[in-house]
């Protein structure tokens, strides 16, 4: 009795000496029955008749045999009752009592009338993946197992049951979770899994052994400086998926979008370090240095999670000064910033034979206030621009580079949520900037590009709407003449 929509709730019953009730005793009845003498279940059939095989299980007395028709007291005593008749009425009836009793209930090929449903399985020994669609399409379920039946190692099984036998051995010599988490990285790294393959369970075991032996695992923790790119999940690196799925603790900005955090680890420790501690840049930032050094010395394995790449525009390099003063392991992972991301996404080449010989970074803001730069060298043309953080102060920037001779109808782009679905872009000219910022509500983040490329999105575009704009959705012929 399912509800449509809910969840079910996935477990793993030890049904070990437990009695099951079986109502049935045809085929399916003996399928059922199989699997749950596999996993060590007092079974118990009830049926007038039951299948040759499930007899000579009966005489072997592997199971109970009740020859009879279903009767609610023969649930008595039973963790648990699969109904396998292929009589409706006798499904019903044997739910009805199994409902009344609060006893869970698989009724075969009934969703409707179970409590309980059995997965589709891949099973390597005592490990074992169970598959539910939760009734929305068995098929579905059935061909992921199929999948997985071909790509699963059939050494896994093997290597699960070493390590369960070292298991008590591992807890008492590697007592610390870290340390415990880096030796089975190591071992799935190592060479037991293809001696298991191979058949020498010997050799594996010496292999797991001496890693055991090894102790090499130390119990320092380290951070992982990563950069989770512009937003699209699909930009993040290699590296970068990998120690978010290996981390105990995750440190990220308000940049980070959802859709890259849903990659993380499931039991990491997520830390939203986007807002500002009483609304101060410099405490926040003491703040987040204060609790990468605290959860290291712990010995977790800390990511710190930048929008972008973590060198740019990240504060990146104040927060390795940091850790290295006091004494922490590091690695940098860098990531797509978003002066590529945006531009790639909004169809803005960034340099271009014709249009543009250098590129610049540029951030609007200083840490004083307007940003100071070379304007008389950024004001010449064929040169790309890119400003991050530029929201604001859009009139004073325009001004600068208009002041200092560039052409007021040098094309320029916004690009607002660049890489993320909700992307827009806002194209014009240089004169038009802050108006045009204004008139379309551009919000952070956004980055904005200036230059004669920027008005390529117009054509180039390839990803979302195409270009919100000024006038400049003409754009200069001759440019793109030039470009085509
Ligand atoms: N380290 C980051 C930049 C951090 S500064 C990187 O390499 O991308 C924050 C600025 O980055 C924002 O104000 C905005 O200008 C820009 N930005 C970051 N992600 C963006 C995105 N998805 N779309 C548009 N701009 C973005």
């Amino acid at each position: 009795m399912s509800q449509p929509g809910a969840a079910l709730f996935p477990l793993f019953l030890d049904l070990r000496g437990r009695r099951v009730l079986v109502v049935g005793g045809g085929e399916v009845a003996a399928r059922k029955v199989a699997a749950l003498l596999d996993s060590g279940a007092a079974v118990v059939v009830v049926a007038p008749a039951i299948t040759a095989a499930l007899a000579a299980l009966a005489q072997a007395n592997r199971l109970a045999h009740i020859p009879a028709a279903f009767a609610p007291e023969q649930l008595d005593g039973s963790w648990l009752v699969i109904a396998a008749t292929d009589d409706d009425a006798v499904n019903r009836a044997v739910a009805a009592a199994a409902h009344a009793r609060r006893l869970f209930i698989n009724v075969v090929d009934d969703a409707e009338l179970a409590s309980a449903q059995l997965p589709a399985r891949v099973q390597r020994g005592p490990l074992q993946i169970a598959i539910s669609s939760g009734g929305a399409s068995p098929m579905l379920a059935r061909h992921l197992r199929e999948q997985l039946e071909t790509r699963l190692d059939e050494a896994l099984g093997q290597l699960a049951g070493l390590l369960g036998e070292l298991r008590g051995r591992i807890r008492m010599q590697l007592a610390d979770l870290g340390q415990r988490r880096a030796f089975f990285e190591r071992v799935l790294a190592g060479p037991a899994q293809s001696l298991l393959r191979r058949g020498d369970a010997m050799a594996a075991r010496r292999a797991v052994e001496a890693e055991l032996a090894s102790r090499r695992a130390s119990s320092a923790g380290r951070v992982a400086l990563v950069g989770a790119g512009p937003g699209d999940p699909g930009l993040l690196t290699l590296r970068a998926l990998r120690l978010l799925n290996e981390a105990d603790v995750i440190l990220h900005d308000r940049l980070v979008s959802d859709g890259v955090l849903a990659l993380a680890r499931r039991d990491a420790r997520r830390i939203d370090v986007g807002k500002r501690v009483g609304g101060d840049h410099d405490a926040t930032q003491q703040h987040i240095h204060a609790l990468l050094i605290a959860h290291a010395r712990a010995g977790r394995r800390v990511v710190r999670l930048k929008g972008g790449d973590p060198f740019v525009f990240g504060r990146g390099g104040e927060e390795l000064e940091a850790l290295r003063e006091a004494g922490i392991d590091f690695e940098v992972v860098p990531g797509i910033t978003a002066a590529t991301a945006c531009a790639a996404y909004a169809g803005i080449p960034l340099t271009h034979r014709t249009h543009a010989q250098s590129l610049h970074l540029l951030t609007a803001q200083a840490k004083d206030g307007d940003a100071d730069h070379d304007w008389p060298a950024l004001a010449k043309p064929h040169q790309t621009l890119v400003f991050y953080m530029g929201v604001q102060g859009l009139a004073r920037l325009r001004d600068n580079l208009l002041t200092h001779g560039r052409a007021a109808s040098t094309p320029v782009a916004l690009v607002e949520n660049g890489s993320r679905p909700q992307q827009r872009v806002v194209a014009g000219t240089l004169a038009q900037l802050p108006e045009l910022a204004a008139a379309h509500a551009v919000r952070a983040p956004a980055l904005l590009v200036v230059g004669e490329v920027a008005a390529l999105a117009t054509r180039l575009h390839w990803f979302g709407a195409p270009p919100l704009g000024g006038e400049h959705q003409r754009c200069p012929p001759d440019a793109l003449a030039r470009a085509a």
